[in-house]
């Protein structure tokens, strides 16, 4: 058989090993393997050029599918990976949004808020829609993200709903996990509790961007009221509680939206959570403010996704050397689906009874239109559009207007990326597209505890 080397390969840039040569970190995004190589290889591969390789370092390659039979269709292999899992796929996400309100008025949100929430008839019929799905006997696991607006602005329906969904998993034997998106200013310790032991909300994301002086200049109430400081005595409150120093395995994840206005703030806000001792009780994501729907405050105030990748990654260090934990996926993993919006059961429920393929869809004016939604619970002949945007992905990729996913050397760690972006003419590219050199670099100084700043 003869082999060629992949197309589905990164490197980090060369560096000293300390012994007076230059290696380089490989990465086969095929397989999500990594390996420390001599720089001189590199280019030995890229040439096909495996003469000088011994037969121990050929299997290792060809066990890393860095080096592949050389009549392998890589893409089609790949598309083919990632078609099979999805029809075996045991693992239900839904999102549920029993509100269409929220609090706070910040300016890049995209979102039409407006008081209501759930009421009988949409509840009901959510229920009956999330009952088949268990009911069809194809889950092994149900994830649910509770999402708004502010979903707490809707506690009793969550609550309500959850403890049907809880009971109906438990039926059908379906193991259930649940998370959400908030933004913290009604996250009080006792209704963390309750969320966290009584309805297994087992992950937390709450945002603040920056210090209270930038944080309150955006993330403020519809009146205008500042939010930060009743929003971090919340964190604060809740990490020092007994259960959650007991039980909660994952910590709260603070996620920071980005732009030029308040970079300056972060590390702030990082030095402000080490100094109430958050180390290991918190982690960091570090996102930038992109267009949603009508409101293209990335284009206004926003980085290049280039110029974030870079930014991202000082704020990444800079966490770690304040003691944070660095997220551990500074590798990507194989993914085999970019998100929910390619499972074909996986749907986002709103409070009107809309379904959406992603959440970002949802009470968002730009995507009012019908060919954005999978239907409506509350039409008697619902029937789901499974053309709706962005549901069709793995066989859209495959257009020449997608061409840059599906000639993309990450394609098997991505999958796409955010892929709304993309049928919006925007690029849906994680960071790790433009840092990945830098990511490989630090995650094996992490792992041989070297790593120097
Ligand atoms: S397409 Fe983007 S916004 Fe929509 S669910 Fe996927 S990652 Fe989220
Ligand atoms: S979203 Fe970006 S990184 Fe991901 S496959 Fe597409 S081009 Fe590559």
């Amino acid at each position: 058989m003869n082999f060629v080397t992949s197309r589905y390969l990164a490197f980090s840039e060369p560096f000293d090993d300390q012994k007076g040569k230059l290696k380089r970190i490989l990465f086969s995004t095929r397989t999500s393997a990594t390996v420390l190589i001599d720089d001189s290889a590199i280019q030995k591969i890229l040439d096909n050029n495996y003469t000088d390789f011994d037969d121990e370092l050929l299997d290792l390659l060809f066990s890393m599918e860095i080096i592949i039979p050389e009549n392998e269709n890589e893409f089609e292999e790949i598309m083919i990976q990632n078609n099979s899992l999805l029809d075996v796929n045991s693992h239900l996400d839904l999102t549920i949004q029993p509100t269409a309100n929220c609090q706070l008025g910040c300016h890049y949100c995209a979102q039409e808020h407006s008081k209501n929430n759930m009421n009988n008839d949409v509840y009901a019929r959510t229920l009956e829609r999330v009952t088949s799905k268990l009911e069809s006997k194809k889950f092994k696991n149900l994830s649910v993200t509770w999402y708004g607006g502010e979903p707490l602005n809707a506690l009793s329906q969550l609550k309500k709903i959850s403890t049907e969904i809880i009971e109906l998993c438990k039926i059908n034997n379906v193991e259930y996990d649940g998370s959400i998106i908030t933004n913290g200013l009604s996250l009080k310790p006792n209704i963390f509790k309750d969320l966290y032991l009584n309805h297994n909300v087992l992950h937390y994301q709450i945002t603040l961007d920056g210090t209270a002086e930038h944080h309150d200049k955006r993330r403020i109430t519809k009146k205008g009221e500042h939010t930060f400081n009743i929003i971090f005595k919340n964190i604060i409150d809740i990490i020092n509680l007994d259960c959650y120093q007991e039980k909660v395995k994952e910590p709260i994840l603070i996620r920071t939206n980005i732009d030029k206005t308040n970079l300056n703030s972060i590390k702030d806000l990082v030095d402000l959570f080490a100094e109430n001792d958050a180390q290991g009780k918190i982690q960091f994501s570090f996102a930038p403010i992109v267009d949603w729907g009508d409101k293209k405050y990335g284009t206004i105030d926003g980085f290049t996704k280039r110029d974030f990748a870079d930014i991202e990654i000082d704020l990444l260090l800079y966490a770690h050397q304040k003691g944070f934990l660095i997220d551990t996926s500074l590798v990507p993993k194989r993914e085999f689906m970019p998100c929910m919006v390619v499972a074909k059961d996986s749907e986002v429920f709103d409070a009107f009874g809309n379904v959406y393929p992603c959440y970002e869809f949802t009470y968002t004016p730009a995507y009012n239109e019908d060919k954005h939604k999978i239907g409506n619970l509350l039409d008697k002949n619902f029937i789901p559009n499974d053309l709706a945007t962005t549901r069709n992905w793995y066989n859209d990729i495959r257009k020449e207007d997608f061409a840059n996913c599906n000639k993309c050397e990450l394609l098997p760690v991505c999958g796409g990326g955010c892929v709304k972006n993309w049928y919006n003419d925007e690029t849906g590219c994680p960071s790790f597209k433009f840092n990945i050199s830098d990511r490989l670099l630090i995650d094996y100084l992490n792992k041989n505890q070297a790593l120097t700043i």
